[in-house]
């Protein structure tokens, strides 16, 4: 799309807050920023969190966190003085899913995996997103293979609105000096191996020379892992 385009071009060597504070006055009261406590979305918290500008932060719990994650988000609450909203998947669907494939379905199949992650992702961020008109994520190209081809501005075809990664073009090293310089508050989990944190039953800690999702639904191929969230 062409307005793509020139937005992408427009803001190609800008720094991370000059992004923000545009797409933040651009669609003022329309634009929400999702996060899942990432190394990447704490980052995006602290920025959007110093704008002073409103924006609607809000998570997906899937009911299959990590406990860390859990602390992280009151603890996070607490630092940047915010309400991060969350939103649970419909328990209809859960229910009825787990009742006829299993607890833990997700093993047996990707399309078991992938409805599973429609079911306790896709669906409440169809919800979360409703009524918005772009939101912003925590991307990176860097991360996976599924990751290379992520730009500033995008176009959500699933959402039908535009979506933002400001930090498409960081480096792991530098996520992690602005978390250093800034004290900002990741999960404790990173500090025991892990270097991409999910659903627990779905993740893992990494070893020397795995790339930083190897540990995201490890029993699957390179090419199949992503929840579906991020489709562009
Ligand atoms: Fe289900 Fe695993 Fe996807 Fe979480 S990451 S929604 S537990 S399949």
């Amino acid at each position: 799309m062409q307005h793509i385009d020139v937005l992408n071009n427009r803001f190609a060597d800008s720094e991370v807050t000059e992004v923000l504070n545009f797409f933040l006055d651009q669609y003022s009261g329309r634009i929400a920023f999702a996060t899942s406590y990432s190394i990447e979305d704490q980052v995006l918290t602290h920025l959007l969190a110093s704008t002073g500008k409103s924006v609607k932060i809000f998570t997906l719990d899937t009911g299959r966190l990590p406990e860390e994650t859990y602390k992280l988000i009151g603890s996070t609450n607490e630092r940047y003085n915010i309400n991060v909203k969350v939103y649970f998947p419909e328990y209809q669907s859960v229910e009825k899913m787990v009742q006829t494939k299993g607890m833990n379905l997700f093993y047996d199949s990707v399309e078991n995996r992938k409805e599973c992650c429609h079911v306790r992702k896709l669906e409440p961020l169809k919800r979360a997103l409703s009524g918005e008109d772009a939101w912003i994520a925590g991307l990176r190209r860097e991360q996976s293979v599924t990751r290379e081809g992520v730009n500033l501005v995008e176009f959500d075809k699933r959402h039908c609105i535009i979506k933002i990664n400001p930090l498409y073009n960081w480096t792991e090293d530098k996520v992690w000096d602005f978390i250093k310089q800034h004290k900002v508050p990741v999960s404790s989990l990173y500090g025991k191996g892990f270097t991409s944190i999910g659903c627990a039953p779905c993740t893992r800690a990494v070893t020397a020379g795995e790339s930083i999702r190897e540990g995201r639904w490890w029993w699957e191929n390179p090419d199949t892992k992503e929840c579906g969230l991020h489709v562009s």
